[in-house]
């Protein structure tokens, strides 16, 4: 899953997880909950991910190869948030062979509104809106829901600009290798999950 932040690539991965069982891989989760235990790996990405910036191509394939190697990986996985540079695209390939790349994409304004008003649940990794979670609870696991530190508009900004520079290439990287699919972000989450679905469908048939 490719796609400017807020596009919705997290939400149709956690619908997509859901229907087809398949590991649902976010390296922005994985960097997020090291950060919470505190591990050496947490502490050297979260300043990268308070300003914005990507966290360094090495350190990011190191944690993809080693989850791909695990066993519930073996029949296929979706991968969320990852490849982000071109550079980690080309590592990518020297361990996996990517079937499709799902692009989500949406206008930048639209964007940066979603991400303001995005709440999350670290309990269980569920995505709302604030206007879902008046009362700062999940709907989903009844925890507490928060506003994640790169969610302010600033580091929000950041972030676009770093999809231009660094993420945005791939889709030609993508297009070019024939496996590039779009779906543009509006409506619902369910009118995009059944654009999505579709092109899994094709897929598997
Ligand atoms: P996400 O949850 O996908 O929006 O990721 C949050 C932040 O984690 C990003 O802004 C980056 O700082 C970092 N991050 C996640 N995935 C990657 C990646 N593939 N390469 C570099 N940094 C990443």
């Amino acid at each position: 899953m490719l796609g400017p932040p807020g596009a919705g690539k997290g939400t149709q991965a956690a619908r997509i997880r859901e229907r087809y069982g398949l590991p649902h891989i976010s390296t922005g989760d994985m960097l997020r909950s090291a950060i919470r235990a505190q591990t050496e790996l947490g502490l050297s990405a979260k300043a990268y991910i308070d300003r914005g910036e990507l966290v360094p191509d090495d350190v990011v394939i190191g944690i993809v190869r080693e989850r791909l190697g695990e066993d519930d990986c073996a029949k296929g996985y979706l991968l969320d948030g990852f490849p982000r540079t071109v550079e980690q695209a080309r590592e990518l390939e020297r361990f996996a062979a990517p079937d499709m790349a799902i692009l989500i994409d949406a206008d930048a304004e639209l964007l940066v509104a979603r991400i303001s008003s995005r709440r999350v649940c670290p309990a269980c990794g569920g995505i709302f809106t604030s206007r879902e979670t008046t009362d700062g609870v999940c709907p989903q696991c009844g925890g507490t829901v928060i506003q994640r530190d790169d969610d302010t508009e600033a580091t929000v900004r950041t972030r676009l600009a770093v999809y231009e520079q660094q993420t945005r290439p791939l889709i030609d990287y993508y297009a070019e290798r024939g496996i590039l699919r779009r779906v543009q972000s509006m409506g619902s989450i369910e009118d995009v999950f059944r654009k999505v679905n579709a092109l899994l469908e094709q897929q598997l048939r």
